[in-house]
């Protein structure tokens, strides 16, 4: 009796080791992708390579080194600034990547399944290297927006068909009415293609309440703009996305 209660502590002991680490990698891994994320936005603003250079700060052009690109962990060391200019680091990339590890480890443990999870995971990074882009420009690079939604309706094809086969007429109306959007510069063509892709890939049903939660955030956060002023929708419609996902409305 003893000897299975020992062993039973051990087995305990260890399932809380490994779950411990689990949750490193997860966050790691959200942390370490919106970290990239941020830095590919970044770079192709400003029509830079995603590779090459290396990593630099942008107010001194320093190469930075690897442990200055640590998520979270780089930040923090630096105590929030350049270590070469002492210039501040802006925060938002630091918070992203907590976000984001936070974000996965909750959708690694709420997912169907491993496919259901990388799937809502990378669409989410693809959402968020969009979204900061518009954000900082007003404009996508188009190598990002079609590639990523070219290859999230090949990963999600089997959906992609049973949402053709039982929505195209749905699907077709809400197209002709994008593009009439889009025809009086209400929406932008990266918009259509983003919610067009996460509607495919989830069903109609899902797409018009995406829609309808990223046109409230929209319109709460610019509620006192002025009427002619142009916003990025694209941070609306990642921000719904998340807090869809969040309650599992999928
Ligand atoms: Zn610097």
């Amino acid at each position: 009796m003893v000897t299975c209660q020992t062993n039973f502590a051990l087995f305990c002991v260890y399932f809380n080791e490994v779950i411990n680490l689990l949750l490193i990698l997860i966050f790691t891994l959200g942390a370490t992708l919106a970290s990239c994320a941020t830095c590919c936005a970044f770079r192709f603003c400003k029509n830079i390579s995603a590779f090459v250079p290396r990593s630099f700060c942008d107010n001194c052009y320093h190469s930075l080194t690897w442990w200055q690109l640590l998520p979270i962990l780089g930040w923090a060391i630096q105590k929030g600034k350049c270590h070469f200019c002492d210039r501040p680091i802006p925060i938002l990339s630091t918070a992203l990547e907590s976000l984001y590890g936070f974000i996965f480890i909750w959708l690694f443990f709420h997912s169907a399944n491993l496919f259901s999870f990388t799937l809502i995971a990378g669409l989410l990074i693809w959402l968020l290297v969009l979204s900061l882009e518009d954000q900082r420009g007003m404009e996508v690079s188009s190598f990002c927006l079609y590639c990523g939604a070219l290859l999230f309706t090949l990963w999600a094809s089997p959906q992609v068909w049973w949402t053709i086969k039982t929505s195209w007429l749905a699907l077709l109306l809400f197209f002709g009415v994008c593009l009439l959007f889009e025809y009086h510069g209400q929406l932008g063509p990266a918009d259509t293609i983003c919610v067009l892709v996460i509607m495919l890939v989830y069903g109609f049903h899902f797409g018009c309440w995406l829609l309808l939660l990223a046109s409230t955030i929209f319109l709460a956060t610019h509620l006192h703009d002025a009427p002619q002023t142009r916003h990025a929708f694209l941070p609306s419609l990642s921000s719904s996305f998340i807090i869809l996902v969040f309650f599992q409305i999928y």
